[in-house]
């Protein structure tokens, strides 16, 4: 693939560029950035975070700290410190580092190396290329524009040693294969294949969020899910995962232009036991809530009408729009009932307890005892909404509670 003569940087970008480049430090475009500029696809399109340009550069992070006003601290103990540009875009700024040791999870680093060393402790080909944003150079020692133009998926050096010096690569090399729709090399894919026992070391967090980038990322999420069986991974992390399954067909289809897929979602579609692999996958409570939440249901209304939808809303509070999407997951279309909870929504109609005419110390004033004859008469107020919508006003409610025996 012949490089273009430059690539498009935004000028606060190349400012930062400048200041290492002025200060007398050889800076370079590296990683993800330069790949997709390459491959001429934008984050947006696949629903991750908005680009940011990674800088690889011969300064130690005390002299890019020292040079530059508003820095994080990012992960200096690995040599990378966050420079914040004037629309406080966050650029990582890594200085050139090899690895000295390593032990499948986590490396030590030293610096004192060229850009060259700098790409070949990097883990895939399409991820070591570098561009310099000034002279407008490339770098390529690896043939990376070469297996992005063939669509390749390719360790840097020798694919065993480099999946065992990191487990988390096999998951990587995975995502970007169904990120871009790319075909492992066959070397590549046999190393992760055989180190696949090592995922075993890494930590559930890492673990988690290769898995939740793969199904967001992916082209195809059935494309995801078969090569997570076919790596050997599902069966290491995430047994519960079931076959790669058509009925996920609404997600068959590139994400571009589509909501952004959500990862809690997919794992209610495509695993059995979807709380208890968020458990295992250290999800956050909230994750792991809406998971039990979705299981709880119930899926479906008990009939069409406005009524029996109303109810509905009502049992499953919070859970209506993900039940909805699970819906139409499964069946490839919407939910049929979607537009009656939109109507509904719309009207204001009251589908929960908080939402009635009168609460508690209303009820209280009418005379309701405190305990559970309070909350047994809000259930019965709510019926009566739910049934009818008109009546939740105070005059119609405070009517029904004086009637009670
Ligand atoms: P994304 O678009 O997902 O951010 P990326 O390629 O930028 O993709 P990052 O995780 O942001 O991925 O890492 C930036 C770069 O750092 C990579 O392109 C790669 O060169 C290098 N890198 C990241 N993780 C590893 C790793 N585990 N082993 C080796 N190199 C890595
Ligand atoms: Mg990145």
């Amino acid at each position: 693939m012949p490089f273009p003569a430059r690539l498009e940087i935004p000028e606060q970008v190349l400012e930062i560029a400048r200041t290492l480049d002025r200060a007398g430090h050889e800076v370079w475009c590296v990683g993800g950035a330069v790949r997709d500029a390459l491959l001429g696809v934008t984050r947006e399109r696949h629903n991750l975070e908005a680009s940011e340009i990674d800088f690889a550069t011969s300064a130690t992070p005390d002299q890019v700290q020292a040079l530059f006003r508003r820095t994080v601290a990012v992960g200096v103990k690995y040599g990378t410190v966050g420079v914040i540009d004037r629309d406080r875009a966050l650029h990582e700024v890594t200085t050139f580092r090899r690895d000295v040791s390593t032990d499948g999870r986590h490396a030590v680093v030293a610096y004192g190396v060229s850009l060259d060393d700098d790409l070949a402790r990097r883990d895939f080909t399409i991820n070591a290329i570098a561009y310099h944003p000034l002279k407008h150079e490339w770098r390529d020692p690896f043939g990376g524009a070469d297996d992005l133009a063939r669509g390749l998926v390719r360790a840097v050096g020798v694919p065993a040693q480099r999946f065992r010096e990191d487990y988390l690569r096999i998951l990587r090399a995975v995502r970007f294969a169904v990120r871009f729709d790319f075909r492992i090399d066959p070397a590549t894919w046999d190393a992760a294949r055989e180190a696949v026992p090592g995922l075993a070391q890494l930590s559930a967090e890492r673990v988690r969020d290769e898995w939740f980038k793969a199904l967001q990322s992916a082209r195809s999420v059935t494309h995801a899910v078969q090569l997570w069986h076919d790596v050997g991974a599902a069966a290491q992390w995430i047994p519960e995962l079931g076959p790669a399954d058509p009925a996920t067909a609404g997600y068959s289809q590139p994400a571009v232009d589509a909501e952004p897929r959500n990862p809690v979602l997919l794992v209610c579609v495509l695993c059995r036991q979807p709380s208890l692999v968020l458990r295992r996958l250290r999800a956050s409570g909230a994750e792991i809530a809406r998971a039990d939440a979705i299981a709880r249901g119930p899926a479906e209304p008990a009939g069409a009408d406005p009524t029996a939808v109303r109810r509905w809303l009502a049992q499953v509070g919070g859970a209506a729009d993900d039940l909805m999407a699970l819906w139409s997951l499964r069946h490839g279309t919407a939910a049929p009932w979607a537009g009656t909870v939109r109507e509904s929504r719309a009207k204001r109609e009251a589908t929960s307890r908080s939402a009635l005419a009168l609460d508690g110390n209303d009820l209280i004033a009418l005379g309701v005892p405190r305990g559970p004859r309070l909350g047994e008469a809000l259930d019965l107020l709510l019926d009566r909404v739910l049934a009818d919508p008109a009546a939740n006003t105070r005059e119609h409610l405070s009517a029904i509670v004086r009637a009670l025996p």
